[in-house]
Parts: C-alpha cells; structure tokens; sequence
C-alpha cells in the first residue's frame, strides 16, 4: 500500500456516481461554458456559508486579483499580508502595481494576528489580507476591529479553511471567508474542497460589490460587448462546477474524516515526544474549527530535513509548506516591504514538516507514519 499526501482517487471511487453522472450531464448538454451547473453551485456554496454572494472563477490567485481589482486600489497602495504562506496573495498585490507589506506570523498557529497587522498600518495602507493557513481561521475580531478603526478592507485568503468556523467572543459563529469584505477560495483539487482542475470563487455580502467583481471576471462586461471596466478572462468551468456539486453535499463529513484523521495523529505523536523535545503537534486556536488542510509538525533544532528524509526511506512522504519566507523570495526583492524582523516566518519556514492529511486515511496508514517518526526519534 503506497502511502500518498492526498488521496484524490479513493474519494473520488466512493462518490463517482454522482461525479460521473454530474460530468456526463454536462457532456450531453454541451453546455461547457457557464452552463446551469455553474449557478447552481454558486447558490449552494452561498448557502453552505450562511448566506453569501458567490462569483466563481478560474483559479484561487485570480480570485484574489479580482478582490484587489474590484477594491478599486491604486499604484502606490500598500496591502498587508503574511510573510509566511503561499506567494498567491503577495503575488497578485505586486502584479496590479500595489506595494505587498509582509507581516510576521503567530509562530504556534502560523497565521497573523491583529498585534503583527498593527504595526504595519501606515497612511497608505489600503486592505490587508489574512490568510487562514492550514485549515484554521486567524484570530479575525480584533483583525475587523483594527480595519475598521484605520478604514481598510479585509480580504480573507480562505483556500485552505473553507468549512472552518470562527466564534466572536459574543458567541456567534461565521464560517471562514464571509467575515471580511471578501472572502477568497481555490478549488484546486488537493484543497479541502477540491475539483478535477482549476477553480476558484469570491465570497462577498455585499450584493452590488459580488456584481462587480462578477463583471471583472468576465472582461468588465455587464452586456455583452459593452466593457465598462477592465476586467480578466477568469471562469469556473462547468465540468468543474459539476464536480464540486457532487462534492459539496460531503464537505463537512470531509471536515471531519481530517479532524479524526489529526485527532489520531496528536494522541499516538504526543505519547512520542511528551517533553516536545523533538517536534510539536499542531496548535490549536481557541477560537476556531480546524478543517486540517494540512497536519503541520514544527521540527525543532535543526531536524526537520532529516526526519523528513527518514520518513522518504520508509516510503513516506511529507512536504514542507513552506520553504521560504515571502521576505526570502527573489522575486519580491525591491517591490514588497517588510514590516518589523519577520522572525517568526522564518523560524516556521525552517521547522514545518507536514504530514500525510486527507480524507480517506485510515489507522492503519497513520500508524506506519507515526511509527517511523518514532524510529526516527529513538534513532533506529
Ligand atoms: C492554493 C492557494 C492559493 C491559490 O490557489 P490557486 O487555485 O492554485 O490559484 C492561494 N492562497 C492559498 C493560501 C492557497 O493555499
């Protein structure tokens, strides 16, 4: 049995009924673009997250080009985002002429909290975008709190949380990406809601802001060969869309197979290491659900490198997201501007290992991978 970071093919064998069935329908009405399975999962995810606009489109990075874009922010404009998370959101900040400031991250949780944004905000500051890394949401009440106070927009980079929930301290509960001004996703098929492709989606309340970042995904158009704004080519297809309606009924009960599925990883790893003399298990925030896109390990004193290449020997694989800290990264040399020493994403680009996670794992896959990370320790 080969033990796989993902296993798209065994979800997939127990839901290809309906998958196949939802694809051939396309096929047969030939209705490959925006055809009727498009709306009909924009309106159910926007159910499925309480109640939100929802614009589909071609990928997770446009998703967030197009927030930025329908912000209507300027060259010059500076946007907040982690130093320590995928480059998609510092990315698409620099590719639209924004200046991207990096921010240091909670070294446990690995997201931002609204201590690191703070001392970031100057006057030209304009939005900031919290990413929800690994599968649970940054602390985002006292991260609306201080937008509002300093007037700036919040766009939530919700690829790898959606289905997590976040409690306000009054007790009410929102899901992930419908807290901000807009909430991101990507729909690339290892994340938690995942299709055969690319896709992507915005969330939004607002319904005359989802309209216009629906126009900006379709060239700027509202009529047909009328283009009043500058938009992009950016769609979800209908192929797509008719995967994720045969995968959206079972995104909770996935929530769950990978909340187990770490559960079970924390309690054999933790009895390992009691002292965390070798590693520490994921932290958990106090104030949200953990959806585990993925299960990330912090590897002390230099050992990561080699526990990973122990567990390669036994035929496991790990995977370190991520290696660089955006502040390391050549690309943003002289365009991106560092708030503060940034310490803490470093620390994590050095230390992260993260283990298989997905949603067909079982015990017994989980105990070959616990019990090499336990020769591993005991230098076996
Ligand atoms: C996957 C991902 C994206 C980008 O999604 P694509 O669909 O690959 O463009 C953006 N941000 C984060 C945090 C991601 O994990």
């Amino acid at each position: 049995m080969d033990i796989m970071m993902v296993d798209l093919k065994g979800q997939y064998l127990k839901i290809k009924d309906e998958v196949d069935a939802g694809i051939q329908a396309v096929i047969d009405s030939s209705a490959f673009i925006n055809g009727p399975a498009v709306k009909e999962f924009r309106e159910k995810l926007g159910s499925y997250l309480g109640g939100t606009h929802v614009v589909t489109c071609a990928n997770g990075t446009d998703a967030l080009q197009i927030a930025l874009m329908a912000l209507g922010l300027k060259p010059g404009d500076e946007v907040i985002v982690p130093a320590f998370t995928y480059v998609s959101s510092a990315e698409v900040i620099a590719l639209l002429g924004l200046t991207p400031v990096m921010v240091d991250v909670d070294p446990a949780t690995f997201n931002v909290t609204a201590g690191n944004i703070c001392q970031a905000i100057t006057p030209a500051t304009k939005a900031i975008i919290p990413v929800h890394l690994f599968g649970q949401s940054c602390d985002m009440e006292p991260i609306l709190e201080l937008a509002h106070a300093h007037g700036l927009y919040v766009i939530e980079d919700n690829a790898q949380a959606i289905g997590a929930e976040y409690t306000f301290s009054d007790g009410h509960k929102e899901k992930t990406g419908t807290m901000g001004d807009i909430g991101c996703t990507s729909f690339f098929p290892s994340k938690n809601l995942g299709c055969y492709g690319d896709g992507g989606a915005l969330f939004c309340k607002d319904a005359s802001l989802a309209e216009k970042m629906s126009m900006i995904a379709n060239h700027g158009q509202k009529m047909k060969y009328r283009h009043s704004v500058i938009g992009c080519n950016s769609r979800l297809d209908t192929i797509q869309a008719a995967v994720l309606n045969a995968k959206l009924p079972h995104l909770d009960a996935y929530s769950e197979a990978r909340r187990n599925a770490a559960g079970y990883y924390d309690e054999k790893l933790k009895t390992l290491d009691p002292g965390e003399k070798f590693f520490t298990t994921p932290a958990k925030s106090k104030h949200s659900t953990h959806v585990y896109h993925q299960y990330t390990l912090k590897v002390k004193a230099g050992k990561r490198d080699a526990l990973k290449e122990y567990l390669a020997g036994r035929g496991i694989p790990s995977m370190i997201y991520y290696p660089l800290p955006l502040q390391e990264q050549e690309a943003f040399k002289g365009i991106a501007k560092a708030s503060g020493r940034l310490d803490h994403a470093k620390e994590c680009a050095d230390s992260v290992l993260s283990l298989p996670m997905h949603t067909e794992l079982t015990s017994e896959i989980q105990d070959k991978v616990i019990s090499a990370v336990k020769d591993f320790i005991s230098g076996r």
